[in-house]
Formats: structure tokens, C-alpha cells, sequence
């Protein structure tokens, strides 16, 4: 039996975890369920696990969630330090699938104590960058990464050398607007933006996979666990997202990964691993499928690759402020007050108006989050 946390149990990757351990009660034992404000759910996925603690990051939902629990047995706890403690308590996996930089300081928490991390919370890793990477490396701590594409490379890599690589490419379905015009980009609404062609996942994520945003971001989340360097990695554009990602050695053998789209198979395969498991994902039909093909990324329409690439390139306090302004960006568009194709145009201002000196400590990280927060908010209503 293997202690699992889940830290932000009730999104899409959190209840994709969990479908999977509900699978295998005898493999798992439940530490840390977390979530932000959702009590009820929280406390139902708590109760049906026997989770030791459930703990939500707003304080205020606390007496929701005390409520909710009552009579369980289930220590229940709310608020940001609540949240570290809960991420610091032992388990032999820890799944990091907060959205957005909330998740920084849990999963930095969980790394300082060495333990085994499956990170799906990309933002974390692109906002610290070295800092959690240096953690990392001081710790012992086991990066297992869950996003599908890394999680593809971390396969294909396997046994073989860094120095052999020639090329990384990560394939990206272009998303729902992959061959929309940018007349038609600029009226793109929050609906039509959540709506991925091929994948189920949260709101920040879909409309992150709108602007290719979620790629540039995966491209600095692959520049940190697969240190290859920036000139090594590459994006094409696949829209069956049936192969998740390859890697081509300098013999010219190129090795990919193919699968369902569908996250319960590289969550599967951090669960197992380092052996695999079974999963309820229907198996890889190509006939059905009948062709893969690739394009290379527009950079035109969608600028977002562009921008985090430079971001990568720069690096320091970049990607953390690149980060935030996204976040900031992406959160006006979904309440209906920025247009889609400014929330990359929001992202670059703030990259040109603020380069604070590279972060070289956790809360470093946070106070330049905090900062280009604020100066995204700023440009976007002015005073
Ligand atoms: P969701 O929006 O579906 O879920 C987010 C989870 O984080 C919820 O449990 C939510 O709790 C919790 N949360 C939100 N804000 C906070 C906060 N301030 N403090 C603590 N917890 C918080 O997101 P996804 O599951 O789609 O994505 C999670 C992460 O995984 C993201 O970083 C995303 O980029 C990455 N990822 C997701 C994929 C997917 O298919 N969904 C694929 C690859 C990567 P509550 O319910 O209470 O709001």
C-alpha cells in the first residue's frame, strides 16, 4: 500500500487522479485531499477516500468544509500555511494539480522534503524555474511530470542520454481556434475558447490552449525538467493530438509516444511508475483515426510561443512574470473584460514594463508574482 496527496483533488486532473486510485483501493492510502473553496466536494471526495486531513486554501470556506466533516474522523483546515502543512505531511506521491502559481508554495513544500512529485501544475514550475529546480537537487526530490507532453518525453527519454538529443518537439492541437482568422480570433468568446476540440480540462488550461499560450508554457516547463537548451526544443502543431511529443537522438531515430486523449493515461503511468498500470482509456484505434498530421505554428495569430520562448531565452524573473500577467490576462478574458487576441498583447506590455532582477529564493519568486500581478491589473484598468 502507497500513500497518494492530491493538491487540488476536485479540478479535472485531481478528479482524473482520483478515478484511478478508486480503481486500485488496496494500492493507496489517502494523506492530503486540498481544493481552493469548493467544500462540498471536497468533503465528499474526503469521506469517500478517508482522506487524513482535507484542506481548502480559502479560509473562508473553512466552516463550510468543518461542517461537511463533521463526525468523519477528517481533520479539516483552510488558509495558504494550512496548505504547506498539508503538502509537507509524508506520502510516497504527492499530485500537484492546483491551477495557476496558488500551487508554487505546496508543491515547492513537497519538493523540500524530498518527496515524489507528479506535477501537473505547470505554472508552478515556470514561475520558479531554477529555484525549484535547485530544490529539487539539494533534496532528492523525484519530479514526475503528468502534463501529457512532458510526460511523453519523460517516456521517450527513458534509458537513453541528454547528450545523444538532437531535437525535443512538443505537439500541440493548435486548439479550438487553430484556423480561425485574426478578424475572427479578435471576437473569440470565454464559451467558444473552453471548448477544447480534444481534451476535457479546467477553464485557465482551455483558454490557455486557445492562445498557444499553454504551449509556451509547456515549452519552459520542458526547457527545466529536460535540460537540453532552448535551441534543442521545438512546437509543431498536430491537431489529432495523438502523438503527445517525441524526441529525436543523433543517430536520427526519433522516439514519440501516442496515446488517447485523455490525462488518466500519463497520471497512469506517474501513479505506476516506474512500472505501469491498468487504465479504463479505450485503446489507440489509428485505423479509425486514419491520418496524423503536422503543421508548423503560427506565430502571427498566435503570438503566445513566441512570447514565452523569449521568456525561456531571458530567463531570470521572465517566465515568472510572463507567467502572472497570463494568469491576470486570461482571468479578465473569462469575466468577459479583455478581448481574446489582447490577452497575449496584455502579457507582452507587462514583460516590457517590468524585469525585475532573476529570483533567487521561493518567496523572491512570489513577491515578483505578486508585483507583475498588480502591474497586469494596472494596464488593464488604469487608475
Ligand atoms: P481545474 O481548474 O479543473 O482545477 C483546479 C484545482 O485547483 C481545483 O481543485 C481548485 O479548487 C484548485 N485551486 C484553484 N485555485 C486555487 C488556489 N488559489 N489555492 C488552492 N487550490 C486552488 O484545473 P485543471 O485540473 O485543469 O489543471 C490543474 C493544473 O494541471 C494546471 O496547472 C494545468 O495547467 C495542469 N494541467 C491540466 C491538464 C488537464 O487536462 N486538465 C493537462 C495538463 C496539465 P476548487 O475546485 O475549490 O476551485
Amino acid at each position: 500500500m502507497r500513500t497518494i496527496s492530491i493538491h487540488g483533488a476536485t479540478g479535472s486532473i485531481g478528479t482524473s487522479t482520483l478515478d484511478l486510485v478508486r480503481r486500485q483501493p488496496d494500492r493507496w492510502r489517502v494523506v492530503a485531499l486540498t481544493a481552493n473553496g469548493n467544500a462540498a466536494e471536497l468533503a465528499r471526495l474526503a469521506r469517500e477516500f478517508s482522506a487524513e486531513v482535507a484542506v481548502v486554501a480559502d479560509e473562508a470556506c473553512l466552516p463550510a468544509l468543518r461542517e461537511a466533516l463533521a463526525g468523519s474522523g477528517i481533520a479539516a483546515a483552510g488558509g495558504a500555511a494550512s496548505l504547506v502543512e498539508a503538502a509537507a505531511r509524508p506520502a510516497d506521491l504527492t499530485i500537484a494539480a492546483i491551477v495557476g502559481c496558488a500551487g508554487l508554495a505546496p508543491t515547492m513544500a513537497a519538493i523540500e522534503q524530498g518527496r515524489t512529485v507528479a506535477l501537473a501544475n505547470k505554472e508552478a514550475l515556470v514561475s520558479a524555474g531554477a529555484v525549484m529546480t535547485a530544490a529539487v537537487a539539494r533534496s532528492g526530490a523525484t519530479l514526475l511530470p503528468v502534463d501529457s507532453e512532458h510526460n511523453a518525453i519523460f517516456q521517450c527519454l527513458a534509458g537513453n542520454d541528454l547528450a545523444d538529443v538532437r531535437w525535443i518537439t512538443l505537439t500541440a492541437s493548435g486548439g479550438p481556434f487553430r484556423d480561425w482568422s485574426l478578424e475572427q480570433l479578435a471576437h473569440a468568446t470565454p464559451a467558444q475558447a473552453v471548448k477544447h476540440p480534444n481534451w476535457s480540462m479546467g477553464a485557465k488550461i482551455s483558454v490557455d490552449s486557445a492562445t498557444m499560450m499553454n504551449k509556451g508554457l509547456e515549452f519552459i516547463e520542458a526547457f527545466h525538467l529536460f535540460p537540453v537548451g532552448v535551441e534543442r526544443l521545438r512546437i509543431i502543431v498536430h491537431p489529432q493530438s495523438v502523438v503527445h511529443s517525441m524526441v529525436e537522438y543523433r543517430d536520427g531515430s526519433t522516439l514519440a509516444q501516442l496515446g488517447p486523449s485523455d490525462m488518466r493515461v500519463p497520471i497512469a503511468s506517474a501513479l505506476a511508475w516506474p512500472a505501469r498500470m491498468d487504465t479504463p482509456c479505450a485503446p489507440l484505434d489509428l485505423a479509425a483515426i486514419g491520418e496524423l498530421t503536422f503543421r508548423a505554428a503560427d506565430e502571427v495569430r498566435f503570438p503566445a510561443t513566441r512570447l514565452a520562448r523569449e521568456a525561456a531565452h531571458a530567463g531570470g524573473a521572465a517566465p515568472a512574470v510572463l507567467n502572472a500577467a497570463n494568469e491576470i490576462a486570461v482571468a479578465a478574458f473569462l469575466a468577459g473584460k479583455l478581448a481574446f487576441t489582447r490577452i497575449a498583447a496584455e502579457v507582452e506590455s507587462v514583460l516590457t514594463r517590468y524585469a525585475p532582477r532573476a529570483p533567487a529564493s521561493l518567496a523572491d519568486v512570489i513577491a515578483v508574482d505578486a508585483e507583475a500581478r498588480a502591474r497586469a491589473r494596472e494596464l488593464l484598468e488604469p487608475a
